[in-house]
């Protein structure tokens, strides 16, 4: 018997128990500070070297890099683990479905990675980490070591471009799945809005895991507002 296919787009809100903030809640950071969303704009961080030297002091700052997996993202490892067809799309640049175990090439990153560095100009990428080093040891808007341009994280900023090549492998994906869980996400940011539509258009089974009510709960076959961190694994184990 084939196993369903079930596809996990996930949001801001599966990793705020890992103690990543979400920036666009309602007590997120863009909120709080307007200017902050300059920061992570293309335009602005391109054409302004004060705006990226204030972009790599917070993120050196942050700490995300240090943040670990919670119980949301291990339980969907295991449900890959348990030998269901899983794949991940995720509005998220935190890495943390890889670092509970999911595969990266199961895991599909809308907005790209906040792991990684990518040089504007050759396109050459490497570790954050490498480039959080640079900063720590005194270079305050560290260029490329390649060809000297400016350096980003390869996370989709503001004024950037999905990439068409993840995008389309998300949509194929929503097209073939059984059963659709969109978590932790309000389902208000295109494309994972869309994807949701797709999902329910197509007949799969829809289930919306998410605290706050989203545009999507009408269309749902389940909507949870537990806590995600002790919702989504007993919602998964059920799956399994
Ligand atoms: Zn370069």
């Amino acid at each position: 018997m084939n196993k369903p296919l079930v596809a996990i787009l996930s949001g801001a809100g599966i990793s705020t128990d890992s103690g990543i903030p979400d920036y666009r809640g309602p007590e997120g950071l863009w909120r709080r500070d307007p200017d902050a969303e300059k920061l992570v704009t293309y335009e602005y961080y391109m054409g302004d070297p004060e705006i990226r030297r204030r972009s790599w002091r917070m993120r050196r700052e942050t700490g995300a890099l240090r943040a670990e997996p919670n119980a949301a993202h291990r339980a969907v490892a295991e449900l890959e683990r348990s030998g269901v067809p899983v794949r991940v799309i995720t509005q998220n640049v935190d890495g943390l479905h890889q670092l509970a175990g999911m595969p990266a090439r199961k895991v599909l990153e809308l907005h790209g990675t906040a792991r990684e560095f990518v040089c504007t100009g050759c396109h050459v990428r490497g570790p954050m980490e490498d480039a959080l080093a640079r900063v720590d040891a005194g270079e305050d808007d560290p260029p490329c070591l390649r060809c000297g341009g400016i350096l980003k994280p390869a996370t989709v900023m503001f004024g950037e471009h999905l990439d068409p090549v993840v995008l389309g492998e998300a949509l194929a994906v929503t097209k073939a799945c059984q059963v659709f869980i969109a978590v932790g996400s309000t389902l208000q940011v295109h494309p994972a809005a869309g994807l949701a539509g797709v999902a329910a258009d197509q007949g799969a089974r829809l289930i919306v895991v998410n605290a706050e009510p989203t545009p999507y709960d009408d269309r749902a076959d389940e909507v949870v507002r537990e806590p995600i961190g002790t919702a989504l694994p007993e919602l998964l184990r059920d799956l399994r």
